[in-house]
């Protein structure tokens, strides 16, 4: 399990550790929570533990003497621990660091359960191009796509005229626009309906994180990006539709609760009992519907523009997006900042480097993502 001690790794571990028996727990990764990292590689008596910090070896070294437990660090003993030949794997690190564990892992034929977005917004033709030649299978966890996926079930894409993705609004759904350049990173970590690491919460209240979605639909699905439409729906319970040629919407409906995408992935092609919350729809009593604003999310057309160049623009926006989320993070750059540095990276790289016609190699992927960072890093005092 990539990305162990995150928040979907967290989820991931509450379902295997109430089954313990049932699986052979081979390796967690993490990073600097190497004390929950130690704890859950205990109990559940793993092979291997590997913190993607060198420098908290010792401390995960320590924690975990006199066990069986092989301890390693570093990204290099992150990829080392992908080459293990394992039934499942799940990809949950956030960012693109997670491309290179999820590409490894593929290799052994393995069935991919894939949270990390980012690998496929980055790199889709890469990864399930892999996935195809070594005869592997890539479950999304995503809760949008595991929707899709499900909707999907026994029938024919040829019959498929739309998907529809719903989005909450995020943190500031209901703040007046002219507020939004004010928004600090704490304001922005609080999502109305979803507990989730804190970058991914910061991409919901930009739509960042739905923008990243839309483009990992056209990837992961195959279909045209004119198929894809993104609803606000702020109760967060239809996490995605599929519309069919006949006029039918066949839609996913649960709680939001990350355990029932990840159950999913874990126990595809069999549906097996979660320990999720069972709806009482009439308690519920009503759903909301609303298209989402374009002042307000400006990402959202960012998506699009990625989405007709094509190529190597992904892998540009994701690092560009990665990037200007850092700088948020860090208070060097305002919140609506993150759209303008995302853009004028795709500016730059688009005029300079062939972005649409490059091939898309692993190289050719790390280093778009190396130089967006630079650039996107440049934006920020060109900002208007
Ligand atoms: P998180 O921040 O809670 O956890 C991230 C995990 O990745 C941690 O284990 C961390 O140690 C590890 N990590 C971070 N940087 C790393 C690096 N450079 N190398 C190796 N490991 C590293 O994140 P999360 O919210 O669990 O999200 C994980 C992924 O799942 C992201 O791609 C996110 O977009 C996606 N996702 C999350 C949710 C959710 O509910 N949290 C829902 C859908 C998709
Ligand atoms: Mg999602």
């Amino acid at each position: 399990m990539f990305g162990a001690t995150g928040s979907v790794g967290q989820s991931a571990l509450d379902l295997v550790a109430r089954d313990a028996d049932a699986y052979d727990v081979v390796a967690l990764t993490g990073g600097r929570n190497v004390v929950q990292l130690a704890k859950d590689a205990r109990a559940l008596n793993a092979d291997l533990a590997v913190t993607c910090h060198p420098e908290c070896y010792h401390e995960l070294k320590s924690l975990l003497a006199g066990t069986n437990v092989e301890v390693a660090a570093g990204p290099a003993a992150i990829a080392d621990a992908a080459a293990h030949q394992v039934d499942w794997a799940l990809s949950a690190i956030v960012g693109a660091a997670g491309l290179v564990p999820g590409l490894t892992a593929l290799s052994h034929g393995t069935t991919l359960a894939l949270a990390n977005k980012e690998s496929l917004v980055t790199a889709g033709r890469l990864l399930l191009g892999k996935a195809k030649a070594y005869g592997a299978t890539v479950l999304p966890v995503d809760s949008e796509h595991s929707a899709i996926f499900q909707a999907l079930v026994g029938e024919d894409m040829a019959a498929v005229e739309r998907v529809i993705i719903t989005a909450s609004g995020g943190a500031f759904r209901d703040w007046p626009v002219e507020k939004l350049a004010t928004a600090t990173p704490a304001e922005a970590s609080s999502h109305p309906n979803w507990n989730m690491g804190q970058r991914i919460t910061i991409d919901s209240a930009s739509m960042f994180n739905k923008a990243m979605e839309v483009i990992e639909t056209k990837e992961f699905f195959d279909v045209s990006s004119d198929m894809i439409e993104v609803l606000v729906h702020r109760e967060s319970l239809i996490h995605a539709m599929v519309g069919f040629n006949d006029g039918a919407l066949m839609a996913h409906v649960g709680p939001p609760d990350m355990r029932h995408a990840i159950g999913y992935a874990l126990h595809w092609p069999e549906r097996k009992a979660l320990p999720v919350e069972r709806l009482d729809l009439a308690n519920i009593g009503s759903l909301t519907f609303q298209a989402p604003d374009a002042a307000r999310y400006p990402a959202l057309a960012i998506a699009t523009r990625v989405m007709e160049q094509g190529g190597l623009a992904g892998a540009v926006f994701n690092a560009a997006k990665e990037r200007a989320l850092d700088g948020f993070i860090a208070g060097d750059i305002g919140f609506l900042d993150m759209s303008q540095v995302v853009d004028a990276t795709l500016d730059k790289m688009s005029s300079q480097t062939g972005m649409q016609n490059a091939d898309i190699t692993l190289d050719s992927v790390l280093e778009t993502d190396r130089l967006a960072r630079v650039y996107a890093g440049e934006a920020f005092s060109n900002l208007g």
